[in-house]
């Protein structure tokens, strides 16, 4: 099965992939992880990137196709696949509607997690993940039960990422509304839309986009 997340930045889309994802033989490609690992090990592409990224607008499109059109050839998406993050503007997915076309695979559904905005600003000022094992937390909400050490691992170190700030959130948003939600009249419109309430909590959520998938 072949799926698509949508949903504005802060929605979960990396944290509620599904629980079911491994017994269901699915990876989750992340293009903001991809970008963001690009960025880190500074690639041509990580380059090119690295600017946009942190002024919270979208990376060329030809970029993310380019990165999405590659992976999913690799053997550990013939089982299935979740898009995160990817597409993201309309000639993205009619980019990614060609290609998959082109490789004989199709697209089964597409999850929108919806969220109210003010909720999004505050989720996403506030995240911080563990530097060692990726288990995501927040100031607010989700603190570690000790301070400073991570429930799941133990280790010290945590992270931010460099666009988790209040004013990059409002650039995001923006691009999200121009570029990202006509994606969903796209999808509703070839009926592969489902919705999920984005507002539950996050085992909730999950929970939802596993009886989306059915
Ligand atoms: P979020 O959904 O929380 O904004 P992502 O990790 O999906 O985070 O994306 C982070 C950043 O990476 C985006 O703000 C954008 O600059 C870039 N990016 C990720 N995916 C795409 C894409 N499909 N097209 C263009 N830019 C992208
Ligand atoms: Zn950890």
């Amino acid at each position: 099965m072949n799926i698509i997340l949508l949903g504005p930045p802060g929605a979960g889309k990396e944290h509620s992939g599904g629980a079911d994802r491994e017994e269901r033989k699915m990876v989750q490609l992340s293009t903001g992880a991809m970008l963001r690992a690009a960025v880190a090990a500074g690639t041509e592409i990580g380059k090119k990137a690295d600017a946009i990224m942190k002024s919270g607008g979208l990376v060329s499109d030809d970029i993310v196709i380019g990165i999405i059109n590659d992976r999913i050839d690799e053997p550990d998406c013939q089982g299935g696949f979740i898009l995160d993050g990817f597409p993201r503007t309309l000639p993205q997915a009619a980019a990614l509607d060609k290609l998959l076309q082109q490789k004989g695979k199709k697209l089964d559904k597409v999850v929108e997690i919806k969220v109210d905005d003010a909720a999004l600003v505050d989720r996403i000022s506030g995240r911080f993940s563990c530097a060692k094992c990726g288990a995501g937390y927040h100031d607010r909400h989700k603190p570690t039960k000790t301070p400073g050490v991570c429930d799941n691992c133990g280790a010290t170190e945590f992270t931010r990422r460099a666009d988790d700030n209040a004013e990059t959130v409002k650039s995001r948003l923006m691009a999200y509304y121009r570029e990202t939600a006509p994606l969903i009249g796209y999808y509703f419109a070839k009926e592969k839309l489902q919705s999920v309430d984005g507002m539950a909590p996050i085992d909730e959520v999950t929970s939802q986009i596993n009886a989306a998938l059915g």
